[in-house]
């Protein structure tokens, strides 16, 4: 009988065991090329006891359960159809057991000969569940894609290699979107069919176009070009220094954070190092925030490398299992994903980059709440592969491992076509009447700007036309039914909607109150800028970037590039604008409001705003035009701010860790918040009460139970305990006696979220 031998961290130890130990990495030393997968030793073919193999089922359950099998025993790792609570469901292996429990079930199917999840996989499961405290079955359900989950075969389907050849193209004169699609495969020198859609491209189009001998289809067999038509660039100073020491460290599991400001070419040195492990015969994972994997950003990867593979939310069930599976047998060299591509197998992972490391979108808020950016410096870690985390405003759990040594950083200062950064300037609009969030001075340099022909940026980080409806007699405000939060007033369907639940409602013609005809609307969001900026520019294009407008990313892409080229022109939006796009032609950026961030109660709220405020700021400017970026403010004197002002990001983030350590928060402390929710208003008080006494003996400090910031949500109370800990151990060891004990309540239900964003 094999061995139980534990496959997760040493450090915080297992929550399982299983026959196989991680394999070595086949990529450390530079050699291997194979993709084979470990396999179990095979047990004698010899009258014996049935085998008996542990399984993690789709439940959220924080246990393992033991089958008997009486064929060969599957290996961990591949997935079977076990009997659960009435049903049959797909689980996976994750070892084998010597211990012979009395009358157990028998596996009923074995759906993968070789393991579908490789070794490290398997490892990284039980870490995550073990880290984030997470129902183990929950967490292998959060790990397969859709497909796997339900059994499909671990068979890929034929993906091949569309490019464009020389031919007639009088053929499609009358044919303006086969044109378009010609002339996006020809941009991004070819393209996978798993990627035609991440780059606008329809297959229809592509199928007329074969047929007048415009493009072709390449048989996934035959290898695609390892190298597209866009030249690497010669690096600068800072970015060759750069570059040298991530590629020293490849086969190592050095982290590296790289702190250049917008536009210095981090995506540049990125794809350098890349070049060198592809050319190893290695594999890349890229990560980059929800927002930013465009199809321009992929077509960028392409025209470098040939062809790349994207795991993006366009695609559908089937290609994402497709791609999952070229990943793990080590077909795609390099792959671009969002968050949940940190999941995803490889056969040979020499290198994973993290894009815009301090993005918020790295961590899921529900379900299993890991955060892809830390899973991808545990993941580097366990495989012995160096990670590199880039960013213009790093996140500052990042900033303190630099200072404690733990990860490098490299440091790109200056902007790689010579472009100057915008200067900030701070606008004291105490005591100054306001024109729909607008001090008279701020749309005076508006004008100014657009006068000279030039684009205007307006960040205001709140959609709808106004956040609060107000009777001006009696105080009433418009609130959600289902929540307690204010409704927010929407322009053009003049309707009133939550932020919380997304429940619309009509807006009443009077005060439902006092039957006062004085309702006014309180606050400013961008359809309320749109409006006073249409007002007074009716003649200059305006495009509205926030969730209301912009549908597709697809589209908000392609509006943004049609601004690249200059001429006058006004930008107005939310956080979305604050990413990843290059805006070369907008020469001033501004700020409405700057106050409610740097002043909002949580903890990470002037960490946020401070990084808003520089990467908006980051999206102006060229060479020629030098950029101007203006906040108004309330509170102009506010600490935060003022660094931020004087001496840039990394001021600011000096004077706020001092605010960090003081109050014990992270990165100078550990964190989680147990949260729970319940449609009986006091359940999950009850709850949390009995966590809190739990947790008391723990050597942790306990904060609650606490109403949430949105105390009711969608009709479900919501309260939560804070659990604070100078040191990782110490809380994880509070928290795994709190999901051994698992107190419970009827009707409620609750969570653990290790390192949340949000304490509130
Ligand atoms: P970041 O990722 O830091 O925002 P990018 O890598 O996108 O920066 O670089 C910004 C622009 O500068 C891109 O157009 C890129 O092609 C160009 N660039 C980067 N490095 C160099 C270089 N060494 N020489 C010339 N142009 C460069
Ligand atoms: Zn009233
Ligand atoms: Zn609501």
């Amino acid at each position: 009988m094999t061995q139980a031998r534990q496959i997760v961290s040493p450090e915080l130890g297992s929550i399982f065991a299983t026959g196989t130990a991680g394999a070595p990495h086949p990529t450390r030393g530079g050699a291997a090329l194979h993709c084979s997968l470990p396999r179990l030793p095979v047990l004698p073919a010899m009258p014996r006891e049935p085998a008996v193999v542990q399984v993690a089922v789709p439940r959220p359950l924080r246990r393992l359960f033991d089958y008997a099998t009486t064929s060969t025993p599957p290996p961990a790792g591949a997935r079977v159809r076990v009997p659960f609570g009435g049903a049959s469901v797909v689980g996976v292996v994750v070892g084998e057991r010597d211990v012979s429990q009395h009358r157990l079930k028998f596996v009923q199917d074995v759906l993968d000969d070789e393991p579908l999840l490789p070794p490290d996989l398997l490892a990284l499961a039980g870490w995550l569940a073990d880290y984030y405290h997470h129902p183990i079955g929950d967490v292998f359900a959060t790990l397969l894609p859709v497909k796997a989950r339900r059994g499909a075969p671990a068979r890929a389907g034929e993906d091949p290699f569309w490019h464009a050849v020389e031919g007639d193209e009088s053929a499609v004169l009358r044919a303006p979107r086969q044109r378009e699609a010609l002339m996006r495969l020809r941009q991004a020198g070819g393209a996978r069919a798993s990627n035609l859609r991440g780059l606008g491209i329809e297959k229809r189009h592509l199928l007329a176009l074969e047929t007048k001998n415009l493009v072709r289809r390449r048989a996934e067999t035959s290898p695609p070009p390892t190298k597209g038509q866009d030249a690497a660039r010669r690096p600068n100073p800072a970015q060759a220094a750069a570059i040298k020491a991530i590629t020293a460290s490849l086969y190592t599991a050095a982290v590296h954070l790289l702190d250049g400001v917008t536009s210095s070419g981090k995506t540049e040195v990125y794809m350098q190092v890349i070049a060198e492990v592809v050319r190893a015969g290695g594999q890349a994972l890229v990560l980059v925030p929800e927002i930013a994997l465009t199809p321009q950003t992929v077509a960028r990867f392409q025209a470098r490398f040939g062809a790349v593979a994207a795991l993006h939310s366009a695609a559908s069930d089937r290609e994402r299992f497709d791609t999952w599976l070229k990943c793990r047998n080590g077909i795609h060299q390099v792959l671009i994903g969002t968050r949940s591509a940190v999941l995803a197998p490889f056969a040979r992972l020499g290198l994973i980059v993290v894009d815009e490391e301090h993005d918020g979108s790295f961590k899921q808020t529900e379900g299993l709440r890991y955060s892809a950016r830390d899973v991808a410096v545990k993941r580097g870690r366990m495989l012995g592969v160096p990670v590199v985390l880039g960013s213009a405003t790093p996140s500052m759990e990042s900033l303190e491992n630099v200072r404690s040594l733990r990860y490098a950083r490299h440091r790109l200062l200056e902007r790689a076509g010579g472009a100057r950064l915008p200067v900030l300037r701070v606008l004291d609009i105490r005591g100054v009447r306001l024109d729909r969030g607008f001090s008279p001075a701020l749309h005076a340099a508006i004008a100014r700007h657009l006068g000279s022909g030039n684009q205007v940026l307006v960040f205001i980080n709140r959609r709808g036309y106004a956040p609060v409806l107000l009777c001006g007699r009696c105080g009433w405000r418009a609130r959600c039914d289902h929540c307690d939060a204010n409704m927010a007033f929407h322009r053009p369907m003049r309707r009133l909607r939550c932020h919380q639940c997304g429940a619309w409602r009509k807006t009443p013609p009077r005060c439902p109150a006092c039957d006062s005809e004085e309702l006014t609307l309180l606050g400013t969001g961008t359809q309320r800028v749109e409006e006073a900026l249409r007002e007074r520019h009716p003649d200059v294009p305006l495009h509205r970037v926030d969730r209301d407008t912009t549908r597709s990313v697809r589209r908000l892409g392609e509006n943004l590039e049609s601004l690249r080229d200059g001429g006058q022109a006004i930008l107005v939006g939310t956080q979305m604008l604050a990413k990843g796009h290059h805006l070369p032609a907008v020469t001033l950026v501004a700020v409405i409001d700057a106050d409610s961030g740097f002043l909002a109660p949580d903890f990470r709220a002037p960490e946020r705003t401070a990084q808003l405020i520089v990467q908006v700021a980051g999206r102006a400017g060229r060479a020629e035009r030098p950029g101007e970026v203006i906040v108004q403010s309330f509170d102009p004197q506010n600490a935060n701010l003022q660094a931020l002002v004087r001496s840039g990001y990394h001021g600011f983030v000096n004077s706020e860790r001092e605010a960090r350590a003081a109050a014990g928060m992270p990165p100078f402390g550990a964190l989680a918040v147990v949260r729970a929710q319940s449609k009986v208003p006091d359940s999950g008080r009850v709850l949390l009460g009995k966590a809190a006494d739990v947790l008391a003996n723990a050597q942790v400090e306990v904060l609650g139970p606490a109403p949430a910031a949105v105390a009711r949500r969608a009709d479900f109370h919501r309260w939560q305990l804070l659990v604070m800990a100078p040191r990782r151990g110490r809380l994880h060891r509070a928290l795994r006696r709190l999901e051994q004990i698992a107190p419970q309540v009827p009707g409620v239900s609750w969570n653990i979220d290790v390192d949340p964003l949000e304490a509130l």
